[in-house]
């Protein structure tokens, strides 16, 4: 395993809040179903919400549990479109959904919003693809690095795959907000903020490099 590596894994496994065992499926869907009900009873005005996003932004920002874009920068139904995967990373399919969210829905303003202790930084594409290799089933980590414990067939289809990990964090976000910035289909006028979110302390922090390569290109 790279030095590198090794030093955020030891970060990583930290002790930490214990993980509950996980729910069997049943109940799990009884649960978000029983949620979704209560929610749907208290709808009320958000029936006639307009499809266009009011307040004219789009957030990129990572899967992480932990993260709450809807918390973190103050959202209401409506407000604002949340695009999400692994890293929130600019991918192919994260700038299809920023052309749309402006073109189409006329939002003016991006945030890629990536995070601290994010797990994209603790393995590699050799890392992921030598694991799905060996099986589907999850992996454990520890001191050593990580371990395939499955017994399913694996699959090599991960060689193929740009897995998009992140060795620095504050140059992951200036790297997405300059592909963002540099992309053909991208509007020329919007700003594209770049920030790291704090999972220790809930805040954004700005990465001003990458604030500054997301600033608006003359016409
Ligand atoms: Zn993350």
């Amino acid at each position: 395993m790279p030095s590198f590596l090794r030093r955020k894994l030891a970060r990583f496994l930290r002790p930490r809040a214990a993980l509950p065992p996980p729910e069997p499926a049943v109940s799990l869907l009884n649960e978000v179903l029983a949620a979704n009900a209560k929610y749907a009873e208290t709808f009320g005005d958000k029936s006639t919400l307009p499809l266009p996003p009011a307040r004219r932004f789009a957030v990129l920002t990572c899967m992480d549990a932990r993260l709450d874009p809807a918390k973190y920068a103050g959202l209401a139904e409506g407000d604002a479109h949340v695009i999400r995967n692994a890293g929130g990373r600019a991918s192919d399919d994260a700038i299809r959904s920023l052309v749309i969210s402006h073109k189409l829905l006329g939002t003016q303003a991006y945030f890629v919003v990536h995070h601290t202790d994010c797990g994209m930084v603790l393995f590699t594409d050799e890392i992921i693809s030598g694991l799905l290799e060996k099986s589907l089933d999850t992996a454990v980590l520890d001191a050593e690095g990580w371990h395939d414990v499955g017994h399913s067939a694996g699959s090599s289809a991960g060689r193929y795959i740009r897995w998009l990990t992140i060795s620095d964090a504050e140059q992951a976000v200036l790297d997405d907000v300059t592909r963002i910035r540099q992309h053909p289909l991208i509007a020329r006028e919007i700003p594209i903020h770049g920030y790291l979110y704090d999972v220790r302390s809930g805040r954004l922090v700005e990465v001003p490099r990458a604030t500054a390569a997301g600033q608006p290109l003359a016409h």
